[in-house]
């Protein structure tokens, strides 16, 4: 468990909470990073803790310095786990008032080059080079991640998002590596769109969408218009696969450092996290009792969070006597 800064923190003692009144056979090794620290000690503990237990669930960890010698130990993790793959399962709440209903939509993200390659440099005064890496091998790995997400899953299409109209090379080769791989499955439609119209017409007619591939920023951008229209970013978990290890943590990882510490925080982006973790160690009984807990709170009761439009706190989701979750868990697992 790295529980990250801003509201990371309390939402994972939420996760424990209900891991506890769950019974959900699972212990955490708690491993904070000083975001503030020079020395790379604790993120080095971080990964060693993941390698070891093959799995994490993770806050956002601030990377709150400007310095350009301070790097995003976020984006440490990732690359230094190969966890090449974001997947983010967007599929609406029926009881959250929000500008898209019916939404259900799965973005699979390139997740460790592209835009985050973190290559930056002044090459003469005033002039600074940024390189965004896009390699044929990332690239294909990942596309045959989105289509076999849609074979396993009964998916009727792939959207490729792109800019390869001006990143000629770089997204073209991104580009043309999904169309080859596309070939290998006839039974999934495949189509591709430019960032910039797919953000327009994921305001306008998102419905069109049904898996999304796509490199490393454009997944950032993309998650987060979602996110805004299915009711923000309290909702909805991400996670980060390899061939070794997962990492899950909320869908826009967000820090939210403006409203640590005061109560309002949504706690249910993390709890499908935590959710998502239980189902890859196939703790599928658990998973399930609070995977229905979660949407009993948010659909029937009712119990949302300001993010939502509602006044409850976070303490309201995840009660400390449980007062709603602890009937629907019981109920859950009586029957
Ligand atoms: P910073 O690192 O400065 O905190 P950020 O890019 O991580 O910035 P935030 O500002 O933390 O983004 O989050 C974006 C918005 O989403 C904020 O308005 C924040 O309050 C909100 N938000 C994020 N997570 C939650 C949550 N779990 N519940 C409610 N609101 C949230």
């Amino acid at each position: 468990m790295l529980p990250g800064g801003g509201i990371g923190p309390e939402l994972m003692s939420y996760v424990k909470e209900v891991f506890r009144y769950a019974g959900v056979p699972v212990d955490f090794e708690t491993v904070q990073i000083d975001p503030k620290s020079d020395s790379n000690d604790d993120l080095e503990y971080a990964i060693m803790s993941i390698k070891r237990n093959g799995v994490a669930i993770k806050g956002n960890i601030e990377t709150g310095s400007l310095d350009t010698e301070v790097l995003s130990r976020n984006v440490a993790i990732r690359n230094e786990l190969d966890l090449y793959v974001n997947v983010i399962n967007c599929k609406s709440y029926p009881g959250v008032r929000c500008r898209q209903q019916g939404l259900d939509i799965v973005i699979v993200r390139q997740n460790t080059e592209g835009e985050y390659a973190m290559l930056e440099h002044e090459s003469v005064a005033g002039v600074v080079e940024s390189m965004k890496i896009i390699t044929a091998d990332n690239s294909y790995r990942l596309s045959k991640y989105a289509f076999e997400y849609a074979k396993k899953f009964g998916r009727k299409k792939v959207t490729t998002v792109h800019k390869a109209n001006i990143m000629k090379i770089s997204d073209g080769l991104f580009l043309e590596i999904s169309r080859q791989v596309a070939k290998e499955y006839p039974e999934i439609e495949h189509n591709d769109m430019i960032i910039d119209n797919t953000c327009m017409q994921l305001v306008s007619n998102p419905k069109q969408f049904d898996v999304m591939v796509m490199p490393n920023l454009y997944g950032a951008i993309t998650s987060n218009v979602i996110c805004g229209l299915m009711g923000g970013a309290g909702l909805i978990s991400g996670k980060n696969y390899g061939d070794h290890y997962a990492v899950f943590e909320p869908g826009t990882r967000n820090t939210g450092t403006a409203i640590a510490g005061k109560n309002v925080a949504n706690p249910i982006a993390m709890l499908n996290a935590s959710v998502d973790m239980l189902e890859h160690l196939g703790h599928l009984k658990h998973a399930n009792i609070i995977r229905l807990a979660i949407d009993k709170t948010i659909n029937e009761d009712k119990i949302h969070t300001p993010d939502l439009g509602g006044n409850a706190t976070s303490t309201d989701v995840v009660p400390e006597h449980h007062q709603v979750g602890t009937r629907q868990m019981i109920c859950a697992i009586k029957y």
